[in-house]
């Protein structure tokens, strides 16, 4: 016979707070994105994410551009050729100081053809784009720390470029994976607070004394695109916005003050000592990635499943 246990009582709601002391862009990027996926990865560590071939692409690929620049500080005085055989030296190297980021041997060398195709692309964009408006490379993945009201901030900035006519200072970010297709998809995501990072380096080199005219992310996703950054120059009011398919629009500093103070929002949320709970994401595609997928119960429905339900 089964003899069925008194219900225990149900334990008191506490809080869940932030384990670390300072916060990065990334995470509240992923918090953004879906409360519940930021609860598992910066508060459980709980569920392993053991990267992908994906992510070691990523990681290689800005370790060779480091590299690259650390020789190529002005790279209007660069020779094309000459350039992209160093960045195809730079490309070897770091992707075998990474090997095993990578599950298979052929997968390693299918990333590394694609990382070098990659490399054509970003040297003839380079070459024209120093022609049209030189420039001097100023930071190389670069430690950044901002304190805004009691709450410490920290990431790496891939580069930063000072124009040589202007000194305007360009934060530039790789991308080795999907972005938005267009300066007003951009726009749209930090106006939602969708994306934090770029924002985040805007004030953190504002703080340090630069004037900061650019932002820009630049793709290093697909070896047959050519590559052609989607920028927000900086104006001080907003003006009109980017259309359509425009790669270059503008940010206002009054929408960069609203992502600032957004940040600060969540980090109170997030080590606040009230009871709370962390939402799932409302858009599934979050979750088609999402290393947590198997561990969380509550992913909403693919759309494709939704009719079946
Ligand atoms: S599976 Fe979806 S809802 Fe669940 S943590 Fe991941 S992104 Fe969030």
């Amino acid at each position: 016979m089964i003899a069925l246990a008194e219900p225990v009582e149900r334990e008191p709601a506490g809080s869940v707070r932030a384990r670390r002391p300072h916060f990065s862009a990334s995470a509240l990027n992923a918090y953004a994105e879906c409360e519940r996926k930021w609860f598992y990865r910066y508060v459980c560590a709980a569920v392993d994410d053991p990267g992908s071939a994906a992510s070691a692409y990523g990681t290689a690929f800005h370790l060779a551009l480091e590299r690259f620049h650390e020789r190529y500080v002005r790279p209007a005085e660069g020779e094309a050729d000459v350039m992209l055989a160093e960045l195809e030296r730079r490309i070897d190297g770091a992707f075998e100081e990474h090997r095993e980021g990578f599950p298979t041997a052929v997968e390693f060398e299918i990333q590394v053809r694609r990382a070098r195709r990659t490399a054509k692309r970003y040297v003839a964009w380079l070459v024209e784009e120093a022609r049209r408006a030189p420039f001097t490379v100023v930071g190389r993945e670069l430690a950044v720390q901002l304190d805004l009201e009691g709450f410490t901030f920290v990431g790496f900035i891939d580069r930063l470029d000072r124009d040589d006519r202007t000194s305007g200072v360009v934060v530039v970010d790789y991308k080795t994976g999907s972005i938005a297709k267009s300066a007003a998809e951009y726009l749209q995501q930090v106006r939602d607070f969708e994306d934090f990072q770029l924002p985040f380096y805007y004030w953190v080199r504002t703080a340090a004394g630069d004037r900061v005219t650019r932002l820009a992310l630049l793709p290093l996703k697909d070896a047959l695109a050519d590559v052609r950054p989607v920028a927000l120059d900086v104006v001080p009011v907003p003006s009109g916005a980017a259309r359509g398919d425009d790669l270059v629009g503008t940010v206002s500093v009054a929408e960069l003050e609203r992502a600032k103070l957004r940040m600060v929002d969540i980090c109170r949320a997030l080590t606040s000592s009230e009871p709370r709970g962390f939402a799932p994401a409302s858009d599934p595609e979050a979750c088609v990635f999402c290393a947590y997928s198997l561990a969380c119960t509550r992913r909403p429905p693919a759309a494709s499943d939704r009719f079946g339900q």
